[in-house]
């Protein structure tokens, strides 16, 4: 079951078309796997038409009513057809796409399936693509990690979203379950670490900071994984 959702605040915005490319695409994949927030954006998205229609009512009753005044001629046969095409696009939409990595396999979501993804590039047991998606702030980015592995300890200067796609991982705040949606910042320290191996879609707008002892090493690598 999934425990973890965009704030109101994100799903309100995401609604409105004012989140960042990146981040509309990864708030985007979480709704695909969510009824709780599928139900949410329908609510926003009714309430955000009613509001633009309430502005716009006076206008467009006029209009209406010249429109209705006019004869209207249907033709079916045309009516059919785009009804055939639409049935149609649905289906060819609804196709998922299946990438495994390592042994792990997993679905892409909706949302990503006409971005480009560079190559897995392997770290011991973390594999990272990086999507190539033009959003200059943030780095989009496929990431695996395989059966008892982990990230050491580290925080974020900037923010990290974790969409959990496959697998379980836990951490010091707790367990994740694949369709979890985390948003962590600098305020967060953490070390994610997966018994069964987990792959997510993360979203991050600068460089993993490691902070303790030995892992502080690795933080020329906190460029390679985020
Ligand atoms: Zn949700």
């Amino acid at each position: 079951m999934i425990k973890h959702h965009p704030n109101d605040a994100i799903l309100k915005n995401f609604v409105d078309g004012t989140l960042a490319d990146s981040v509309s695409l990864i708030v985007s994949s979480h709704i695909e796997l969510c009824e709780h927030c599928q139900a949410k954006v329908q609510q926003l998205t009714a309430n955000a038409a009613d509001s633009v229609f309430d502005e716009q009512q006076t206008a467009t009753s006029n209009e209406l009513d010249s429109f209705l005044a006019d004869d209207i001629d249907f033709d079916f046969d045309v009516i059919d057809q785009i009804t055939t095409d639409l049935s149609q696009s649905i289906e060819v939409e609804l196709k998922t796409e299946q990438v495994t990595v390592a042994d792990t396999t997993f679905t892409i979501p909706r949302a990503l399936s006409s971005i480009a993804r560079k190559d897995w590039m392997n770290l011991g047991k973390i594999s990272r693509a990086r999507l190539d998606f033009e959003d200059d702030a943030h780095h989009t980015s496929l990431l695996h990690i395989d059966k008892d592995g982990q990230v050491p300890c580290h925080t974020h200067k900037g923010f990290e979203i974790t969409l959990l796609l496959e697998g379980s991982f836990e951490d010091e705040m707790g367990v994740y379950n694949k369709g979890d949606f985390i948003w962590l910042d600098g305020n967060h320290t953490h070390q994610p670490a997966t018994k069964e191996g987990c792959v997510c879609l993360t979203v991050s707008s600068d460089a993993l900071y490691f902070t303790k002892g030995v892992s502080q090493l690795f933080n020329p690598l906190g460029k390679y994984i985020y």
